[in-house]
């Protein structure tokens, strides 16, 4: 095992095409371990595929969509009642995080939501462009176009010396080119082959600009239906649930 290890959680879109878990991606560092995001199987696929969820430090959510965030209250279960866990945990995402999450917390489990954790809580809220650190992990959050009002953010990950791009979902923008520029990994989202949207990627448009991408790996994630019936004719790299890929 590398230093520095990326475990795909979950490499499906919201409908779970295929039966793929919704988005989690787990950066496992020395420094400790940082969850991308948290659909509704985080924490089943973590069990699935044999990673403690005590390896968790922090929780980046890209954007406040039930696919990417509604995992989180069944890890503060386990954290409560099957870890004893102590040590605080941090979750940063985009402005309204922690009101969602809390809702969501009060939603699924009412009597827990109104108990005291033992552990702190954090919330972060980033606006676009405000790096901020995270125990050894920097972030580097910038907005995307996915939804109207709401902001979605892609995030640029420094840590271990090393650096990781994620799109969060996203439709296409130049960013995805220069954030992504000469990075370690660049996980981003491929939802759609045939559909084409504003909001989401799909297949032809990346290959349109394959050749100005220019990270060490980059695999594609988030994938729907029209995608994965296509898998056959796709010259990129695709995740699967329970890819690692050490950087
Ligand atoms: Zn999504
Ligand atoms: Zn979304």
């Amino acid at each position: 095992m590398s230093d520095l290890r990326v475990t795909f959680l979950g490499s499906g879109d919201a409908f779970s095409a295929a039966g793929r878990h919704q988005a989690g991606y787990l950066v496992h560092a020395p420094e400790g371990g940082f969850l991308l995001d948290c659909g509704a199987m985080t924490l089943m696929a973590m069990k699935r595929f044999g990673i403690d969820a005590s390896v968790i430090d922090s929780i980046f959510i890209s954007h406040l969509h039930g696919d990417h965030f509604v995992g989180i209250p069944f890890l503060l279960l386990e954290f409560h009642y099957e870890q004893g866990r102590k040590r605080p945990l941090r979750i940063t995402g985009p402005p309204g995080t922690e009101e969602r999450i809390r809702a969501l917390i009060r939603a699924t489990y009412k009597e827990f939501s109104g108990e005291p954790l033992p552990f702190a809580l954090e919330f972060s809220e980033l606006p676009p462009d405000s790096p901020l650190s995270c125990g050894a992990v920097r972030i580097e959050p910038f907005r995307v176009p996915h939804q109207e009002t709401e902001i979605s953010l892609g995030c640029a990950v420094e840590v271990a010396g090393r650096r990781i791009v994620y799109s969060g979902d996203t439709g296409w923008t130049e960013e995805l080119i220069t954030r992504s520029h000469g990075v370690d990994l660049f996980i981003c989202e491929c939802c759609y082959f045939e559909t084409r949207l504003p909001f989401h990627i799909d297949y032809p448009r990346l290959m349109e600009h394959r050749h100005r991408f220019t990270a060490k790996r980059m695999i594609l994630t988030h994938l729907g239906r029209e995608v994965l019936a296509r898998q056959g004719s796709i010259e990129m790299e695709l995740a699967v649930d329970g890819l690692v890929v050490d950087i």
